[in-house]
């Protein structure tokens, strides 16, 4: 039957519903930011509270949706970590409540190995995405480059040395008196600036490896602040600021490529992936490289549950559940995951 995916780890609350094979029958997501603006950045002790209200009805939501019930389902899928405690422990909790009360084979699914197999969503890349395959993880909590080598196995390549790439637009943006979350506003501002008035310093390009670094930039940002005057000057910093972060991160992902040979594909993945100017410079690299960039719609890029499901479905065609007692993980790296023995088809 379908697998039910909830995801609570931050500051979405999201539930879906996908077929065995992987086709999605329902999905909804509920973004916290109204209750967090005003704060400036996500509180947890309010996500958890807005978790805990909202994420029985949007269960319910995507049942009827789909016209299933609970006695219908073939298993639950609920986040269990990374992320904030709080959130974890509402989401993991309700769906090992539904396990228990429904008889259904529960799945504990860490968070970024949902980002990492979207790609695999069935209908997303036709004829699919075979292992292995780059990712480029870019979100507000997140900043790694991960071989991808199957189901469970996740090797990290390299990751932000201070800041995470979603986190050095926000902050940037915060600088710009922008409001939160800043990605969005800032490439907004950046469409009517001249990316080469300001001189910014372009971190980690050319270094060996791929690992990256953002105060620098963040810092250089914030020394340029004085000098603006008019909206015009502020749009001119702000595209600055993107066109050095996008050839960065075109740098960091060739140079990772290069530390997977037989890369099938580039993969991206989190909030930052719905920059323009961050895809077109990774499709330009990776094309570079004779490969396919695979960018999920923007919905599946940022924090949803069709990616929980679709772990959830991954693992227990290779057999896998978690116990009732699985303990919720605020830090559970990629490469602490366990694989699977069996590998599934695809
Ligand atoms: P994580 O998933 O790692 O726990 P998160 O919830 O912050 O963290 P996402 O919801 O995937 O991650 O992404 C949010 C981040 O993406 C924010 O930092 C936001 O500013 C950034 N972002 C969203 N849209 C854009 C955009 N168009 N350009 C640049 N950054 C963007
Ligand atoms: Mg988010
Ligand atoms: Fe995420």
């Amino acid at each position: 039957g379908p697998v039910l995916g909830l995801e609570a780890s931050c500051d979405e609350t999201a539930t879906a519903l996908l077929a065995p094979d992987g086709t999605i029958l329902a999905e909804a997501v509920r973004s916290q930011l109204a209750e967090h603006t005003p704060y400036g950045g996500v509180v947890p002790e309010i996500a958890a509270r807005a978790h805990l209200a909202h994420l029985p009805a949007l269960a319910d939501q995507v049942m009827r949706e789909a016209g299933i019930g609970p006695a219908d389902l073939g298993g639950i899928a609920a986040t269990a970590g990374p992320g904030l405690i709080g959130g974890l422990i509402v989401g993991a909790t309700f769906g090992k409540g539904m396990a228990i009360a429904h008889n259904l084979p529960f799945v504990a699914v860490n968070h970024l190995e949902g980002h990492a197999l979207t790609a695999r969503l069935p209908g997303l890349v036709e004829g699919g995405v075979d292992f292995p395959y780059l990712l480029l993880l870019l979100s507000g909590g997140h900043c790694q480059c991960v071989a991808v080598e199957g189901l469970g196995r996740y090797r990290r390549l390299g990751s932000t040395l201070d800041d995470a790439v979603g986190e050095a637009f926000d902050k940037s943006a915060k600088l710009m008196g922008l409001p939160w979350p800043g990605g969005p506003a800032l490439e907004k501002l950046a469409a009517s600036g001249d990316p080469t008035r300001f001189h910014l310093p372009r971190p980690m390009l050319g270094r060996p490896g791929c690992d990256f670094s953002f105060s620098g930039l963040k810092t250089a940002v914030a020394q340029s602040i004085p000098k603006l005057a008019t909206d015009q000057d502020r749009a001119d910093l702000a595209a600055a600021f993107q066109r050095v972060v996008a050839a960065v991160l075109a740098d960091r992902a060739r140079n990772a490529l290069g530390m997977l040979p037989g890369a099938t594909a580039m993969v991206v993945a989190g909030g930052v992936a719905a920059n323009q100017s961050v895809r077109a410079a990774l499709a330009a690299e990776a094309s570079r490289a004779g490969l396919p960039l695979i960018a999920p719609p923007i919905r599946l890029c940022t924090d949803n549950a069709v990616m929980i499901a679709w772990a959830g479905i991954e693992r227990l065609r290779a057999g896998w559940t978690d116990p009732l007692d699985h303990a919720p993980r605020p830090r559970w790296p990629l490469a602490e995951l366990a694989a699977p023995s069996a590998e599934p088809e695809r």
